[in-house]
């Protein structure tokens, strides 16, 4: 059988891995990566595309990458792969994924003290070895080991197999609709699992049917184009896994059960252990198949998830809570907040155009953003020292507000804010002049630079920019993105106390690799006393809509309408900045 678009991925990215730690230049390392990424995201078997002279057909690859392929499949490897294998040991791949070293550095550990794991990076920065090297210093091993210690085990493996929110709802709703169409008259099919709970990123799809032909239905799995192959099918539902190597679960039941197999199916598994546990001391009993009760010695079964809660004592608990943070007794006190909804959002306030690395023009974006009912968008483009080539200097921030004010005077139906995204420089100052800050209705701030220096560090920068009487808002507060890069070294705690105390708001950042404030902090930042703001940060008008993957971080957050700044009107929000108490 063929490779799996899977395993042609992971073929793709560690060539793309090794090329960098050859020092290839950025744009060969950035192709292999995207080529990967195609390869993963393909809806169809990768292997037969390439045989049948169509790769090509899929975003980022060409003629030398389909040869490559072809290759690939035709003797399990490529020459370069094995030349370079041959020159770099795996752990170094690893190594350079650590935000403190990058595949420069990796490469000279490896040259001059033979560090080719993440083991032995631990053992010589303890022993203060790296200090000895040529450019690297003491700060080095402080913040390699920091890196080191935030890593989770699996990701200084390779790959992960899991998928981001987007692509797993997009596949979920695929094989959803693909089995319906295939299904009797009347079948119905759901998504469950961690995706309906609108986690970060999710292993593998878990669908919950209804229907009258449940053999037909789970046969028909193997048919679905996305499917690779099916492992078994029957009555009860049919396992399977697509040409990306996510399984797939599907699951039938009687319409009867509904309520039970898509609440045990949904999860978490935190969530379903202390359901349990609790529904033990009423002498009831759950499972997939209904609510067993000790003193009748009959099982209930459960046509819908609200009566599963009910017969329980609770009230219904939304998908996105059920993640055992404390929402069975606030469901038992009723005490569970109104989560916030996509519809209470007024307006955007972080948004690029052409001006920095955006690709389209403000009135586009206007319009854009008009088009999908907001009452304001603020346009942020980054400031000048952002380092990718799209800088603003302050002469042009000067007259891109002079454009966006000519935007606002000219689009009807929606107030244009002026703004920047301004850089937090490593200590704590912003790169523009205050003067210039003032003129502007609404500033973020953020880090793109020097991820890696110390706790203390990073913290007193951010603080620095909180505190600064010209900040409204700190941008993807840690960072992070999501399984590529675990959020720099920060106290949290000591963040949220200071934005609480300036009134500074921090973002949940809705890009869907970001997610940044995750859920975990926002609901700490929130319980702190810090305003919320949820942000597209949309380089494009299309990216304007991951506004929707902000709103599920807030309520897997227990964040309501009232937690977050931008679902008042303008005016409201103006009032509560710094610039109106100045
Ligand atoms: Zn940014
Ligand atoms: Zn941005």
């Amino acid at each position: 059988m063929d490779l799996p678009n899977a395993a042609i991925a992971d073929a793709l990215e560690e060539l793309g891995d090794l090329y960098e730690l050859d020092g290839a230049i950025v744009h060969r390392v950035l192709a292999y990566r995207n080529a990967a990424k195609a390869v993963r995201e393909a809806p169809v078997s990768v292997a037969a595309l390439a045989r049948a002279g169509r790769a090509i057909e899929l975003p980022g690859i060409g003629k030398t990458l389909e040869q490559k392929i072809l290759t690939l499949l035709n003797t399990g490897t490529t020459p370069s792969t094995e030349r370079l294998r041959a020159q770099y040991p795996p752990g170094l791949i690893a190594i350079t994924r650590l935000p403190a070293l990058g595949p420069k550095r990796a490469r000279l550990l490896y040259a001059e003290l033979g560090i080719d794991s993440p083991e032995k990076l631990r053992e010589a920065a303890l022993a203060q070895q790296l200090r000895a090297v040529r450019g690297l210093g003491p700060k080095l091993e402080t913040s390699v080991l920091a890196a080191l210690q935030r890593m989770p085990a699996r990701s200084l493996e390779q790959g992960g197999g899991r998928l981001l929110l987007p692509r797993a709802l997009e596949l979920g709703e695929t094989l959803a609709a693909g089995l319906m169409a295939r299904g009797a008259p009347g079948t119905h099919v759901q998504l469950a699992g961690s995706a309906r709970r609108m986690a970060d990123s999710v292993k593998d799809i878990d669908l919950i049917a209804t229907t009258t032909r449940p053999t037909t239905l789970a046969k028909s799995l193997a048919g679905l184009p996305e499917i690779e192959r099916v492992a078994s099918a029957g009555k009860a539902g049919a396992r399977g896994r697509t040409h990306s190597g996510t399984a797939v679960d599907l699951r039938i039941a009687k319409p009867s059960q509904l309520g039970n197999l898509l609440q045990h199916f949904t999860g978490s598994g935190p969530h379903n252990a202390a359901l349990r546990e609790a529904a033990v001391r009423r002498g009831l009993h759950v499972s997939e198949y209904g609510i067993f009760d000790d003193a009748t010695g009959t099982t209930h079964t459960c046509a819908s998830e609200q009566e599963v809660y009910e017969r329980l004592g609770l009230t219904y608990i939304e998908p996105e809570l059920r993640e055992h943070r404390g929402e069975l007794e606030a469901a038992r006190n009723g005490e569970l907040p109104r989560l916030i909804e996509l519809d209470d959002i007024r307006g955007d306030l972080h948004s690029h155009t052409v001006a920095s690395d955006g690709h389209n023009t403000i009135e586009e974006m206007a319009l854009a953003a008009r088009e999908r009912g907001y009452e304001y968008l603020a346009i942020t483009d980054h400031s000048a020292s952002h380092g990718f080539g799209d800088d603003v200097s302050p002469e042009q921030l000067r007259r891109q507000i002079e454009l966006v004010r000519e935007a606002n005077a000219r689009v009807q139906g929606i107030e244009l804010l002026t703004g920047s995204e301004v850089n937090i420089l490593p200590d704590g100052s912003l790169d523009y002049e205050d003067d210039l800050l003032r003129e502007l209705d609404w500033v973020i701030a953020s880090v793109h630079t020097s991820f890696g220096i110390s706790e203390q560090a990073m913290t007193e920068r951010m603080i620095a920019a909180i505190e600064h009487p010209l900040v409204n808002a700190i941008a993807h507060p840690t960072g992070r993105l999501i399984s590529r890069r675990e959020p720099y070294a920060i106290d949290l705690d000591a963040v949220f106390a200071a934005a609480a105390a300036a009134q500074t708001m921090l973002e949940i950042n809705a890009n869907p690799d970001r997610r940044d404030l995750s859920d975990i902090h926002a609901r700490g930042a929130a319980r702190a006393g810090v305003p919320i703001v949820i942000d597209s940060d949309a380089h494009r008008t299309d990216t304007l809509a991951n506004m929707r993957w902000g709103i599920a971080t807030a309520r897997r957050a227990w964040l309501t309408a009232a937690d977050v700044a931008n679902t008042q009107p303008w005016p409201e929000l103006a009032k509560l900045g710094k610039q109106a108490r100045q």
